[in-house]
């Protein structure tokens, strides 16, 4: 297998102006040029031979190349047309890596861990384009696609808001949602420098290792989603407001006020200050 020949300032930009590359704001383009990153991310991501990568947005192939030396396949989706004739150049030599140009919240990732690794588990590698990032992961965690871990780059701001707890300011449906299916831990912190052009953010990688069985038990888990997106739909408002006020439920609120006493919680309590297990127990005693 190639060495990875991409991964620094000059080699990007001289794949950019052979291709005459323009950058695509709305697909949330902004390419690593960090090696030492790039390092942090497979290692941290524990890939080994056997392992089927399903990368999300490989770019012009810098992580793709990495991911080739380390796993035994790699399957890459690219929304980007413009990307895929400098993919097939940079990847030239790279022979375990398939790329398909669509748009990854329309591929059916059951089926190709099906074709690609027998429906066995695949690991998410992945800079992810920021303004998908949790339709993204939710959607591998909701559909129950097999998956083993999900290692990516994110906004700062959202690896914070998932590896978050109670209490936090950052706590909210996004952190409960990632709890209840994996475990989170973030591994590093990425400035913007380490990216072509720059984002205005800060980011993070972090990484989610799926839970085989959810942390907690809870009878009705649509249920219980419908209750925290409640809460925190109206963060300001208690708990048995927010659930009352919601749409999306049909509580009386006597009964809404008895289940949050059962819980042993004061009538003013606030849906940030509940953990998982609360939220599930919450669930259980209003399904
Ligand atoms: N992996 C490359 C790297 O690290 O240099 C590029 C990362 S860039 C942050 C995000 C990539 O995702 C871009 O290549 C972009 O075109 C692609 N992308 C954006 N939306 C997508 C979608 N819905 N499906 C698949 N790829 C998408």
């Amino acid at each position: 297998m190639k060495q990875p020949t991409l991964g620094n300032p000059q080699n990007t930009i001289a794949v950019l102006q052979k291709y005459n590359f323009v950058f695509q704001k709305k697909f949330g383009q902004n390419f690593l040029i960090d090696t030492h990153v790039l390092d942090k991310i497979i290692r941290a991501a524990q890939i080994s031979e056997d392992d089927c990568v399903l990368e999300i947005g490989p770019g012009i192939g810098t992580m793709t190349q990495y991911l080739a030396c380390a796993a035994r396949r790699v399957i890459a989706v690219e929304i980007d047309r413009a990307l895929i004739p400098i993919l097939e150049d940079t990847l030239d030599g790279y022979d375990n890596v398939r790329v398909i140009n669509e748009d990854v919240l329309k591929v059916d990732i059951a089926k190709l861990a099906e074709e690609e690794n027998g429906g066995r588990p695949v690991k998410v590698v992945a800079n992810l384009p920021y303004y998908i990032t949790t339709p993204i992961i939710m959607g591998l965690f909701e559909k129950h696609v097999p998956v083993k871990s999900i290692t990516v780059m994110v906004q700062k701001e959202v690896a914070d808001r998932m590896q978050t707890g109670p209490g936090s300011k950052d706590y909210g449906a996004l952190s409960l949602a990632v709890q209840y299916y994996a475990r989170p831990y973030i591994v590093a912190n990425v400035p913007p420098n380490c990216f072509m052009p720059r984002p205005k953010v800060g980011s993070a990688v972090i990484r989610l290792d799926l839970h085989e069985e959810p942390p907690i038990q809870v009878k009705d888990e649509k249920l219980m989603f419908r209750i925290i997106r409640a809460s925190f739909n109206q963060r300001r408002k208690t708990l048995a407001n927010g659930l009352k006020n919601s749409p999306e439920l049909d509580f009386e609120k006597e009964k809404i006020e008895a289940a949050i006493l059962s819980l042993g919680k004061g009538a003013s309590i606030r849906g940030e200050a509940l953990t998982l297990a609360e939220f599930a127990a919450l669930a259980d005693r209003l399904s």
